[in-house]
């Protein structure tokens, strides 16, 4: 049997179980769990608190640092809304291309590596390779945190993380963040008539969006001088603000919905740590001076770590040596990289498929890109044997 046949065999058993980010994946983790346990890798399955999810953290090889780590997530977004030719949920190939929800987004890299398994498993490797497969990647990286959490606590220090989402298989060293907000104000209502006895949230709101956009405006100014993204500083939005009943009545709640997309750490620091500050020194103590139960609260929607471009980058070069291909390039989306790149590792996202199929209904992975996945992770297995 070919190498793509059985990735295509493989990805076939991963598409049909329906990871959807709100459901369990349980079922899938203990089948690559098997998988690779039968080849002789050792694996470890971490689940998390409700016992519905969970990481499959996997190695063939010696058991020492410095090894590279395959790592896709195991989730998939939803179908529902979407009209599909066929089954979503079932493995469908037609002119070439695979079709089913998660053949670029990103069962086929998974089913690429665990396809190249055994032919790891049969060569004596000088440094280990590990698969690090995740939960709830599309809800906000939620597995990958717990599992560098887990690996930081184990000890295990791998050297590379090659994350394979859909990029053509193009090298990419950089991504920004994403981190995303709902920050929620509560004052005192009262009549339109008495505003000084009350407090209105939505205009304390507003102070805080106004803070917002000042910080936008002072993250133009803090851009590296070398930053390859565009626009090339960290930029930040407003996407939602309700509040309010009518014009009469003064506003006890309002809602604000907000992101920002870090080109740098730093920036993350910044605006978190100045938001706060603003919200704390300035406006909470005004809230309070009039009703004591005001409040001001954040809720962490989702935080993923950008991915900084590095100058030194073991991960680009090994990629990039397999893959012939010497161009990085930095990228809209985000991953997991960032994770690992805070774990101390080299990152770089590389896999088969485009971006432009994930999240739409009729996704499909090219056999092209599959095969071109394969030669890549065979001239890893080459590069990594003693
Ligand atoms: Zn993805």
């Amino acid at each position: 049997m070919t190498d793509l046949a059985r990735t295509k065999d493989i990805l076939s058993e991963l598409i049909s179980f329906p990871t959807v980010s709100t459901d369990s994946n349980l079922d899938m983790i203990q089948h690559m769990g098997a998988l690779l346990y039968d080849i002789g890798a050792s694996v470890d399955i971490y689940a998390d608190d409700s016992g519905t999810k969970a990481n499959l953290f996997a190695t063939i090889g010696p058991d020492r640092d410095g090894g590279i780590l395959l790592s896709g997530h195991s989730d998939v977004v939803p179908v529902a809304d979407q009209d599909w030719r066929s089954d979503p949920f079932q493995l469908y190939e037609a002119d070439d291309k695979l079709y089913g929800r998660g053949t670029c987004d990103m069962k086929g890299f998974i089913a690429a590596t665990l396809a190249m398994a055994p032919e790891f498993a049969r060569r004596e490797l000088s440094r280990p390779i590990h698969f690090a497969f995740t939960h709830d990647e599309e809800t906000g990286c939620i597995g990958a945190q717990t599992l560098v959490s887990e690996l930081k606590a184990r000890g295990i220090k791998p050297g590379i993380a090659v994350i394979g989402e859909p990029t053509m298989m193009r090298i990419i060293e950089g991504h920004k963040g994403c981190c995303e907000y709902t920050t929620r104000f509560s004052g005192l209502e009262g009549h339109g008539s008495a505003p000084d006895r009350g407090v209105n949230a939505a205009e304390y709101a507003v102070r805080y969006v106004s803070r917002l956009l000042e910080i936008r405006e002072e993250l133009k100014g803090r851009a590296p001088g070398n930053s390859r993204f565009d626009p090339p500083w960290t930029t930040l939005n407003i996407g939602r603000v309700t509040g309010g009943v009518a014009h009469n009545v003064i506003v006890g709640k309002s809602e604000v919905e907000w992101e920002f997309r870090p080109v740098q750490s730093d920036d993350y620091d910044y605006v978190t740590s100045e938001i706060t500050r603003y919200a704390e020194t300035v406006l909470l103590p005004a809230m309070r001076a009039i009703c004591p139960d005001a409040s001001i609260e954040t809720e962490t929607i989702g935080e993923v770590t950008g991915l900084e471009p590095m100058p030194e980058n073991e991960a680009r070069d090994l990629v990039a040596g397999l893959t012939g291909s010497n161009d990085a390039d930095v990228v809209a989306f985000g991953t997991e990289a960032g994770l690992f790149q805070s774990l101390g590792l080299s990152a770089v996202v590389c896999g088969p498929g485009s971006i432009d199929q994930a999240h739409k209904p009729d996704e499909y992975i090219e056999l092209k890109q599959l095969s071109a996945c394969l030669d890549m992770l065979k001239g890893l297995g080459r590069k990594v044997a003693a």
